[in-house]
């Protein structure tokens, strides 16, 4: 037989170590087959007394038991008519008897050479006559025997005595098999106990008819109830009572032993604590037969926190923290979705109009408070069938599944402006906004998500251009335009960092002798690629975009320099005209910009003359007409660009403090052969007298404009005639100024 587990070798009596041998192998599996039996040191056991007690009667002997042969020692387990409870193994007949395979007979030991010297015979209890059968298991380990034996020797122990002897012998050794398997039975369940009751996770067993068999320390906090109290109740009490027809039903299902889907599974359900209180419960479940019912385990684990965790992660990923509105890739994944059933849908993408003035003039703190009031109108407004989402900053995105006529589209922005556009009653203050919305139609004109978006987007910019707080719906030409406004956008951030823009300079003239009076600065933008462009390609892109005003205080402050340079250079009287755009207005900074630019540069006020144009005007009414007032109180003139083009009133020019009007070169143009042009100019020319408002003529380009406009009461004009605009170092040699001299042009008359 081959070694399966070593063992520690032992020391021989010259002190070299030896291997084990087979016998000592053997040895040891016999020990620990005994072992097993958990009876050496145990209670006696009633059945093995009452067998030994029918052994001695059946066979007339006045002594029997059971004797276990340990590793030293022999144990009397049952016995009767024997004072001994041990012995050493050296002295136990015992220990020769599990030796063979076969039943030992000693009639007279006094006799037997093998015996005769043993102190049981020399010496109480007297042993003579001993017969013992081997208690053989069914692994083949003698553990011990069952024995007779008495103080005389005895003539015969007949084939039948021992027959009997070797069938109480097998009595005895189903009762120890049984023993064993209890014992091995008891041990796989104190094992269980003890992991299930440092298990963290609760666990729980139920019989056949699902009442509640075990219940782990666990189990007992995680559902409240004690094992007292939960033994024998029905698995109902796991769950609340909602919802016991159910999960209840189902518990019992698999605890009598039907196979359902739940099996082998981890579900989650709602659990119920002792109280009352519900939380979130992973099971996992399982069967299996005991005593041939079925029996039912699960293990039970609390996932609040896991949920906690879980739906944070989710609102990180998927809403906008601010508004809780779900965001952008939420709202794309949608669309998607939606392009994916074929479904038409209408896509809405809203501006609010006016919060960076909100924020700017009453903080984030309230700026954040209005676009969570904003963020709620506009759920309620898109109700469950459609997703709002939050764009980032001021910009919002909706999602109408089964929108696809144009009309309800607009019909539901127009919709969304309106409540949006209500008051914002913030922290004791009243915010007015308004929006901007454009809207696309799948599948009319895009076909991918990310297309519609930016079609949405192409409407919303039309929107905005048509003055805000109105829906357009989108039609191909947009994207054009769009993306042409994109790129340019993009390419306005560059020349702000590259600084790419430069100022030209129109010269301003005394009609009456043709002498400088001044210049009006134009910006140009020095492209890269393009080369020098004209404010027309741009400058609508850059008054709509974030950085109109930066660009504005930047020429405000080159041409008060300029103007300033040439001034000291001897050019007097010289005054600079700066055009303005609607952003500058819009920061409430305007007269302290323009203070700083002339501080800086000391030009005096009254060689400053700002443009405005109705646009300006229109847009921001009370503001600007203050801001222009403390501009004319600190000097600075105020020009009215364009006069004549728009929709100015003559009240308009009592309630701006303005000091020239501008005759738009388009009337001037026509001036000499359009009687209609030649009324206007000559209305504004007496318009301004009488308003006591100085005047100059815009586009002059021949000497008979020159004249008529000089015979019609203005004295001052710009245009070709007397110069285009053109760059400084130009400027200053074709009006010698950087010599101190001011000079006409050589073309003017
Ligand atoms: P504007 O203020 O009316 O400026 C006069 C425009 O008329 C200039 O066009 C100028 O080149 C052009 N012009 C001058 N004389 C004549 C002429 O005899 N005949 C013709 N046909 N045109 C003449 P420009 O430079 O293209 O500027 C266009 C507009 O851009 C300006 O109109 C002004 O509204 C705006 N702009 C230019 N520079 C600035 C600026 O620095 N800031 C702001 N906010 N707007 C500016
Ligand atoms: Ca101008
Ligand atoms: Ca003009």
């Amino acid at each position: 037989m081959a070694e399966i587990f070593p063992i520690s070798p032992r020391i021989n009596p010259e002190g070299a170590s030896v291997p084990p041998s087979h016998a000592q192998t053997d040895e040891e599996a016999r020990l620990q087959a005994l072992a097993e039996h958990e009876i050496l040191d145990a209670e006696p056991d009633p059945s093995l007394a009452h067998i030994v007690e029918l052994a001695a009667r059946l066979l007339g002997a006045p002594a029997a038991f059971v004797s276990f042969v340990d590793r030293d020692r022999q144990v009397f387990h049952a016995k009767i008519g024997l004072s001994l409870c041990e012995t050493d193994r050296d002295v136990a007949f015992c220990a020769r008897t599990i030796a063979q395979t076969d039943i030992l007979v000693v009639l007279d030991a006094s006799q037997d050479p093998r015996f005769r010297d043993n102190p049981l015979v020399t010496g109480a209890p007297f042993i003579r006559f001993y017969a013992g059968v081997p208690l053989r298991t069914g692994d083949g380990h003698a553990i011990g025997t069952l024995c007779l034996a008495g103080p005389k020797p005895r003539r015969a122990f007949t084939g039948r005595d021992r027959r009997i002897l070797a069938d109480l012998a097998r009595l005895v050794l189903d009762r120890l098999e049984l023993r064993r398997v209890e014992a091995a039975r008891r041990a796989t369940q104190s094992r269980f106990e003890h992991i299930a009751d440092t298990s963290s996770d609760a666990i729980i067993c139920a019989d056949a008819h699902g009442r509640v068999s075990f219940w782990s320390a666990a189990a007992e906090r995680l559902f409240g109830h004690t094992v007292a109290e939960a033994l024998g109740q029905p698995l109902a009490i796991l769950v609340p009572e909602r919802m016991r027809g159910g999960h209840e039903g189902d518990l019992c299902r698999i605890a009598r032993g039907a196979a359902t889907r739940l099996l082998g599974r981890t579900v989650e359900l709602i659990g119920r604590y002792k109280d009352g209180r519900e939380f979130p419960v992973e099971l996992s479940l399982c069967t299996w037969a005991e005593n041939g019912h079925a029996a039912f385990g699960a293990i039970a684990r609390d996932v609040s926190q896991r949920h906690m965790v879980e739906e944070r992660l989710f609102q990180l990923a998927h809403l906008d923290t601010l508004t809780n509105l779900p965001n952008r890739a939420v709202l794309r994944g949608r669309i998607e979705a939606v392009i994916l059933e074929a479904c038409p849908a209408a896509v809405l993408m809203i501006d609010l109009d006016g919060f960076k003035e909100v924020n700017d003039a009453h903080g984030h703190a309230v700026g954040d408070a209005v676009l969570r009031l904003a963020a709620d109108r506009l759920r309620i407004c898109v109700g469950t069938t459609g997703v709002a989402a939050r764009f980032g900053g001021d910009e919002f995105a909706v999602v109408l599944p089964d929108v696809g006529d144009p009309l309800v589209a607009i019909a539901k922005g127009q919709a969304v402006i309106d409540v949006l556009s209500k008051p914002y009653r913030v922290e004791g203050l009243v915010a007015r906004l308004g929006a901007s919305v454009g809207v696309a139609l799948s599948p009319a004109y895009c076909v991918g998500g990310d297309e519609l978006l930016a079609c949405a987007d192409a409407a919303l910019y039309r929107a905005k251009m048509d003055g805000r707080g109105c829906a357009r719906l989108f039609t191909p030409d947009m994207r054009e335009i769009a993306q042409r406004e994109r790129a340019c956008r993009d390419g306005l951030r560059r020349a702000i960092e590259q600084g790419e823009f430069v100022l030209h300079y129109q010269p301003q003239v005394s009609l009456s002798d043709g002498t400088l009076t001044g210049a009006e600065a134009l910006i140009r933008w020095q492209h890269p690629e393009l080369g020098l462009l004209m404010p027309g390609a741009f400058l609508e892109v850059l008054d709509n975009g974030p950085d109109a005003a930066q660009v504005g205080d930047w020429v405000l402050r080159t041409a008060c320099a300029q103007a300033q340079a040439w001034r000291q250079g001897g050019v007097t009287p010289f005054r600079i005209g700066v055009n303005l755009c609607a952003a500058q207005f819009r920061d409430g900074d305007l007269t302290e910009r323009v203070a700083a630019a002339l501080a800086e540069t000391g030009l005096p006020a009254h060689a400053l003359e700002l443009e405005i144009t109705e646009t300006i005007i229109l847009r921001h009414d009370p503001g600007v007409v203050a801001t222009l007032q403390d501009l004319r109180t600190m000097g600075v003139g105020i020009a009215f660009d364009d006069y004549g083009t728009g929709y100015a009133s003559l009240s308009l020019l009592k309630r701006f403090p303005l000091t020239r009007l501008k005759i738009d070169r388009s009337f001037v143009n026509g001036l000499c052969n359009d009687r209609r042009d030649a009324a206007v100019v000559r209305a504004v020319i007496n318009l301004s007298r009488s308003f006591g408002l100085e005047v100059i003529a815009e586009g002059v380009e021949t000497e008979e404009q020159r004249q008529r406009l000089l015979a019609k009461g203005c004295n001052e004009a710009q245009g070709y005639l007397f110069g285009r605009p053109m760059p400084v170092t130009e400027f200053a040699t074709r009006f010698e100024v950087d010599r101190g001299r001011a000079h006409q042009s050589s073309t003017a008359a």
